[in-house]
């Protein structure tokens, strides 16, 4: 009980801080972002109405956008990401995380970062458990990218909140059927995880994903060779992960990269001291500090 009204407390104090700043942090995104500023030229009184022009069009998006992370509590606007590169990076795996018959077989790769030089990052979600709907209205007027990676046991309680996260633009990967230790478990056995998950996917969301993270982020041989079996290309884990009150970083420098993949998971009050909207607002307001726009992954992919 005390944790929660602490942490009430300090929410508030954050709110009032950052309604405050307001008009400073949308004059310094509009510049970051290259946005003109510019009001929308006023229409004629009683004349028919024109579409706005790109200019106007693009400043009327920055104030909506600049409304919504205040609304939500953000230090700032989050950045725009550039346009999805035209000729994909190669994926390779990670160093050191390759199995063996890696290339000859041409089994998906493993990786924490995507090879680019631009001033992005990829969220990735995990698991299922929590179903905020706050989360869907907050990613959809900030208008961020993340990549979901679902496992059965917790989605199957609603999938229709993951087909809402869907129609909003979310790729829904797998993340198996039960969430094992994989490299506990024979070939069949890893193999009926991940086709298993491809199936009910297929059924519920209409489509088998071709992207696939291995629950904890562990896997052996067996794992790589059932998952291309089951139609995966890609198993990307992660090199930083959020949580609502700290980060944990897989490399020494404990920093952001180009190209990084964050993971969080879907958690709400019954897991940590928070809900989902804070952990995204601990991770916008540290991305966006440090001038990192979140990219979507299957653009690069
Ligand atoms: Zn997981």
């Amino acid at each position: 009980m005390r944790a929660v009204v602490q942490n009430d407390k300090s929410r508030a104090r954050i709110t009032t801080a950052v309604a405050g700043s307001a008009a400073l942090a949308l004059a310094a995104s509009t510049l970051l972002t290259g946005c003109s500023g510019d009001p929308a030229p006023a229409h004629g009184q009683g004349g028919p109405a024109r579409p706005l022009d790109p200019r106007a069009r693009q400043a009327a998006e920055h104030a909506r956008l600049a409304a919504a992370a205040r609304r939500w509590g953000l230090d700032d606007v989050p950045l725009t990401p550039p346009a999805p590169p035209a000729k994909k990076p190669a994926i390779a795996p990670r160093d050191g995380f390759e199995v063996d018959g890696q290339e000859e077989e041409g089994l998906p790769p493993v990786f924490t970062t995507v090879p680019t030089r631009k001033k992005v990052v990829f969220l990735t979600i995990d698991d299922g458990a929590e179903k905020d709907p706050a989360f869907l209205r907050m990613m959809s007027e900030l208008k961020i990218p993340y990549s979901a990676f679902l496992s059965d046991y917790l989605v199957k309680e609603d999938y229709g909140y993951f087909r809402r996260m869907q129609a909003q633009g979310v790729t829904l990967n797998n993340h198996t059927l039960t969430h094992p230790y994989l490299p506990g478990l024979s070939y069949e056995e890893q193999r009926d995880e991940i086709c298993g998950m491809q199936a009910v996917m297929k059924e519920q969301f209409g489509k088998a994903p071709t992207v696939f993270r291995p629950p904890y982020g562990n896997y052996n041989g067996d794992t790589l060779r059932a998952a291309k079996d089951c139609g995966i290309k890609y198993a990307p884990i992660w090199d930083e992960e959020v949580f609502v009150d700290h980060w944990e970083y897989r490399d020494w420098d404990r920093s952001l990269h180009p190209g990084d993949i964050v993971l969080t998971h879907f958690r709400g009050r019954d897991d940590w001291n928070g809900t989902m909207v804070d952990d995204m607002r601990r991770f916008l307001n540290k991305v966006t500090r440090e001038g990192y726009a979140v990219a979507r992954l299957e653009d690069y992919l």
